[in-house]
């Protein structure tokens, strides 16, 4: 069966106050109102099939930012004359079709898309699938110590021929389109990772890890310590369950690691998480045990020292005062 396949591409206005939205209760800072669509249904070879392009005019972030008119080109008279976003929106979703796969350049257009969809009271469940190409080419043609990935740098290198503008969302769905046919498309579609196994690899970096497990669709970002359904793990020595510690240090970005002790053989062993947010409004928490070993214990002894002195110093400060 052929797949649905939608290269787009966005251009967003920026406020020049930050807004924040509430999504089932938890804040969220909106990236950006969308005010471009451009995007192409393409064949399995990238042969570009069917294009759309729409310029919209923005209901939040009603004038244009200085900043996104000299990127993009656009001028707030264009935008002004374009359809509501919401329009824009409806027409984009009617041309896709619901079974449509998208794919973009880098993985910053999803989040933005969905968040607006929630903004206008419509599905955020659209897209159910997406790929960023940008990681596919990236994969198929590394490049050199120094050279960039961003859609210009990868044509250029690519010698392919400049002759339209860029931050214009169809031209860059065309560029990217042109840059996608240099893929061997089945082996990058085979070998994209998929969520899990990116979340596995950030936790297995340093040491052998067990008891892997992925909690999807989270809205609280702090749920993974908080929930008890979600914050407990499986002792490696007994199979009870290991409690952790209240301090979490950081392991890495979106990374923290706690040491946790064994309720029924008291036993220690770390729990660790990484936490990956794909959709910009759901996170995915990634869990993991890791046996202690006496480097890491002692780095993790130490930052909770360090941490435990700082709040002491804080609560004197507050007594204080
Ligand atoms: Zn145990």
């Amino acid at each position: 069966m052929s797949r649905n396949l939608v290269v787009f591409d966005l251009e967003m206005n920026q406020g020049y106050k930050p807004f924040n939205f509430s999504y089932h209760g938890v804040e969220q800072t909106f990236r950006g109102e969308i005010i471009q669509i451009g995007a192409a249904k393409v064949d399995e070879s990238f042969s570009v099939v069917d294009t759309f392009s729409i310029t919209m005019k923005p209901q939040i972030f009603r004038k244009l930012h200085h900043h996104v008119a000299k990127v993009t080109g656009l001028t707030q008279q264009v935008i002004n004359a374009g359809v509501s976003v919401k329009q824009g929106m409806q027409m984009f979703l009617d041309w896709c079709g619901e079974d449509a796969v998208l794919l973009e350049w880098g993985l910053d257009d999803v989040p933005v898309l969905k968040q607006n969809l929630v903004l206008l009271g419509m599905d955020e469940n659209f897209p159910k699938d997406w790929y960023d190409l940008q990681q596919m080419v990236s994969s198929q043609f590394p490049p050199a110590e120094g050279e960039k990935m961003n859609l210009e740098a990868v044509v250029e290198r690519m010698n392919i021929p400049m002759e339209r503008p860029f931050h214009d969302a169809l031209s860059d769905v065309l560029y990217t389109c042109d840059v996608a046919k240099r893929l061997d498309v089945a082996k990058a579609f085979a070998e994209y990772p998929s969520e899990e196994s990116q979340l596995y690899a950030a936790l297995a970096r340093k040491g052998e890890i067990r008891d892997f497990s992925v909690y999807h669709g989270q809205i609280d970002p702090l749920g993974w310590r908080n929930d008890p359904e979600i914050c407990r793990g499986s002792c490696p020595y007994c199979g009870g369950e290991l409690k952790p510690d209240e301090f979490w240090s950081k392991l890495a970005s979106n990374s923290y690691y706690s040491l946790s002790v064994c309720e029924k053989c008291k036993k220690e062993a770390f729990i660790l998480f990484k936490l990956s947010r794909r959709d910009g409004l759901h996170w995915s928490f990634a869990r993991a045990i890791r046996l202690c070993e006496a480097d890491t214990l002692a780095k993790w002894e130490k930052e909770k020292k360090g941490a435990m002195a700082r709040r002491e110093r804080k609560d004197k400060e507050n007594e204080q005062r």
